[in-house]
């Protein structure tokens, strides 16, 4: 048994402990970063990236399908699945030398195996005790399921679905939300059948109404079919595929069925319980400081109650790092982090949405505006369509922007600092959109709020 003593000891070398790791590296620190699998966690390996590359993959399909609409002669032979895994992971490959290029060139020692905290500040691997000043537990995520419901042979979470090697020809997707859709996406670009069951009465249901409406209108052109509203009742699987029934009495069959009901915390089992830290649900409980009940212990990423987006845990593991250094940094307000959802056409949000936004200022302080991107001509241009929704308090700022069309993920930088500094539709409408860009609708949308439209009616 050996001990070992830092500044800062961290569990999990996802986006939230990496990140703690490199910026208290930065600040001078003494670091052990403790993983029991590879740097970069779920979202570099099994999540938001080879998603992406999947997405990427897709839109070719797409664009080759419909080639003959801009002129370009080609067809589409068919999707080979190994060669788009192969991308896929080339990529990954590359980020992942890179991350782990990068923390081996700072002073962080990294610790690989599993790590349990076995004393207030102390967290075992193996036979050795890391024991931190301050210790930063970011231990992520798992693809949770519905009670009773068993992940097992043609019934696959997110994971086993970045895993196959084929393309399913019909594929039912239980669960709506961000994963379910981009994975629904995915597999209708390459040509499957595919049905989402959704128990909320719409698509993406943490969104604007309005942009649910529009996924589910552009998701019904595309060929994508949903069933909202109803629940999942049971699951009998054969050798060829999966029949799926729905309170409702319906009956569909598929060749697999991904569930995508959401994503628990992975914080039971290395414990925390034992050590007292306050836990609900699973997760562990912080102050707005990310500090657990327990001095000196702080929580980054998924396992901390909130969106379970990996640049929020970047931004908590530099928050903690310096708040561990002094620095004091302001506090992170969850209501002004961006979000993307890559199906498509995409969807991308920061704010508040019209109903959140009237329940908090009054239904009578608040308006809305649409952009419609039909007028836009690069959505013209990429066949695309869509709109940017702006939401802001009557002689107010922006507080919230909604957006969906083809590519709108590009958008949200702008959107973010709009929202994020408070911005007038005035003070945005002042500032000069590149013409023919996408990006120029998000100034005619806020020309328009200020009441001096461009290219829109009204
Ligand atoms: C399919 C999918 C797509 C996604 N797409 C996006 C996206 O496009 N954009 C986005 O922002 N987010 C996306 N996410 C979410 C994103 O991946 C997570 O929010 C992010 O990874 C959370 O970071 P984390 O550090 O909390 O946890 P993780 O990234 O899960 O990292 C936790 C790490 O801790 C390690 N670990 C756990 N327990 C121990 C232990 N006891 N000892 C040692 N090591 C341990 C794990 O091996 C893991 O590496 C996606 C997720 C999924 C599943």
């Amino acid at each position: 048994m050996a001990d070992h003593n830092f500044d800062v000891v961290i569990l999990g070398g996802g986006s939230g402990g990496y990140a703690a790791a490199l910026r208290s590296a930065q600040l001078g620190m003494s670091v052990a970063l403790i993983e029991k699998d590879k740097l970069g966690g779920t979202c570099l390996h099994r999540g938001c990236i080879p998603t992406k590359a999947l997405l990427h993959s897709g839109e070719i399909a797409d664009n080759t399908r419909e080639a003959a609409k801009f002129g370009i002669n080609a067809t589409l032979n068919g999707i080979d699945m190994p060669a788009v895994n192969k991308y896929r992971d080339g990529i990954v490959d590359r980020l992942f030398k890179g991350l782990t290029g990068l923390i081996g060139s700072k002073d962080i020692t990294v610790v690989s195996g599993e790590g349990r905290l076995v004393g207030p500040k102390t967290i075992q691997v193996g036979s050795d005790n890391y024991t931190g000043a301050n210790i930063v537990l970011a231990t992520g995520s798992y693809s949770r399921t519905l009670p009773g419901l068993e992940i097992a042979g043609r019934v696959i979470t997110s994971e086993h679905a970045l895993q196959l090697n084929f393309v399913p020809q019909k594929v039912i997707v239980l669960g709506g939300g961000v994963i379910g859709v981009e994975f629904a996406s995915i597999w209708r670009s390459f040509g499957a059948e595919v049905t989402i069951i959704e128990g909320l009465s719409h698509l993406v249901p943490n969104e604007d109404e309005a942009i649910s409406k529009g996924l589910e209108r552009a998701f019904k052109k595309r060929g994508i079919d949903f069933k909202l509203g109803v629940r999942f009742s049971g699951v009998v699987q054969s050798e060829t595929g999966v029949a799926v029934s729905l309170e409702d009495g319906t009956v569909l069959e598929a060749e697999l069925m991904l569930v995508a009901v959401g994503r628990g915390p992975n914080a039971t089992g290395f414990g925390y319980e034992e050590q007292g830290i306050n836990m609900d649900r699973g997760f562990v409980l912080t102050n707005e400081r990310l500090q657990t009940n327990q001095p000196g212990v702080y929580a980054a990423g998924d396992i901390v109650p909130g969106l379970q987006l990996a640049h929020r845990g970047f931004q908590q593991g530099i928050f903690i790092a310096e708040e561990i250094a002094g620095l004091a940094p302001i506090a992170i307000d969850e209501s002004g982090i961006p979000k993307v959802t890559y199906c498509e056409p995409e969807i991308a949000s920061v704010g508040l949405s019209e109903v959140q936004a009237r329940e908090l200022h009054g239904a009578d302080n608040v308006s809305t505006y649409e952009y419609n991107l039909g007028g836009n001509g690069k959505t013209q241009i990429l066949g695309s369509a869509g709109f940017i929704k702006l939401v802001r308090k009557n002689d107010g700022p922006i507080l919230g922007i909604h957006m969906i069309g083809s590519r709108v993920g590009e958008q949200i930088g702008e959107a973010q600092l709009i929202v994020n500094w408070e911005a007038y539709p005035e003070d945005v409408a002042s500032l000069i959109h590149a013409h023919p860009t996408l990006n120029e609708a998000m100034g005619e949308a806020h020309l328009a709020l200020a009441g001096k439209p461009l290219h829109a009616h009204a």
